[in-house]
């Protein structure tokens, strides 16, 4: 925060460089953005700041409310995103633009929330150990054959929460919840650490099968320690048994109170333009979404996958049920 604290009040008291100016709002990493907002700059000559949280975003927006210097947030998951339009934090936005370079199926459609990116929520299985052929949908994770070989994060994690909330849209919670507790059931040890934890514990022998994003392959792959993590494992894309694979997206909305309306919705036009995706897309090893892009070789070389059908608005209103379901459960007991 205190980079764009500085950067405004440098503003207010020098003449200012630049005309114009868009603020950010972001929970990405500075190594994802730098490459985009210099690019945009360069580009437009509109100067970006951006504030960097670990939490509380939308906290911060409501407690500063029209004072905000905030234009535009920047996350992942579709659940923050809902979260900020469920507080009344961002505005709707209308472009032909915007429509142009995100599909309806990425984007709000009253226009809250812009797609940018997504990532597919996969199995990473013991090279070793499991035959990937043995492992085809996510149902199948919670039969007793797996008993006690799978690891993974907190069940109250949103990437858990965003999953458990596609499994009660194509089956319902009764069903959702058995199947929480049939994975439950299955798992090496208690829900702990972050995705490449979990493959670290594969590796190490701990266990045999964990959820995990797909960008995190990349990752692993690309760190020297962790390298030896990622070549143990097979990157397998299980379904749904009545879908497809289960995927979120990395997102952009306009703040209500945007004080650079005019700047900010270059910036969302810019960021889903096909190079600005492709750019963030691979910096972040994930997929972009407008026509005519392509993901990096590496991403590409994981697979195929048809992406699950359910309506991310559905997995966002599913979102408490979801967690109730991981509580009642006591999945990280
Ligand atoms: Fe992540």
């Amino acid at each position: 925060m205190l980079r764009l604290t500085t950067a405004l009040t440098a503003l207010a008291i020098a003449a200012p460089a630049f005309a114009e100016e868009v603020n950010i709002y972001s929970y990405r990493q500075p190594e994802l953005l730098a490459p985009l907002t210099d690019a945009f700059t360069a580009e437009t000559g509109i100067k970006v700041n951006v504030a960097y949280l670990k939490k509380g975003l939308v906290e911060r927006l409501k407690a500063e409310g029209r004072r905000s210097p905030a234009d535009l947030i920047l996350t992942v998951d579709i659940s923050r995103l809902a979260t900020a339009v469920d507080a009344g934090v961002t505005q709707p936005i209308e472009s032909e633009t915007l429509k142009a370079n995100v599909p309806s199926l990425y984007h709000d459609p009253a226009g809250q929330w812009w797609g940018l990116t997504t990532r597919a929520r996969i199995v990473y299985a013991s090279k070793d150990r499991v035959d990937p052929a043995d492992i085809t949908t996510y149902e199948d994770l919670a039969d007793p054959k797996w008993k006690g070989r799978i690891c993974t994060r907190s069940g109250t994690h949103v990437y858990t929460l965003a999953l458990v909330a596609a499994m009660i849209e194509h089956h319902g919670e009764e069903k959702a919840k058995t199947w929480l507790e049939g994975v439950k059931a299955n798992l090496a040890r208690k829900p702990q650490g972050n995705d490449r934890a979990q493959v670290k514990a594969i590796w190490a022998g701990e266990c045999d099968i964990s959820f995990g994003n797909t960008y995190y392959m990349g990752k692993m792959l690309s760190d020297e320690e962790q390298k030896d993590w990622a070549n143990s494992v097979n990157v397998l894309f299980p379904t749904f048994e009545n879908g497809g694979t289960h995927v979120n997206i990395s997102g952009v909305s306009m703040t209500k109170s945007a004080p650079n309306k005019e700047a900010a919705l270059k910036m969302m036009e810019f960021l889903t333009s096909p190079k600005a995706q492709e750019i963030y897309a691979s910096a972040n090893y994930e997929y972009p979404i407008a026509p005519g892009t392509e993901a990096i070789d590496l991403v590409k070389s994981w697979g195929d996958f048809e992406v699950d059908n359910v309506n991310l608005m559905d997995l966002a209103a599913h979102r408490g049920q979801a967690l109730k379901l991981v509580e009642e459960v006591d999945f990280d007991g």
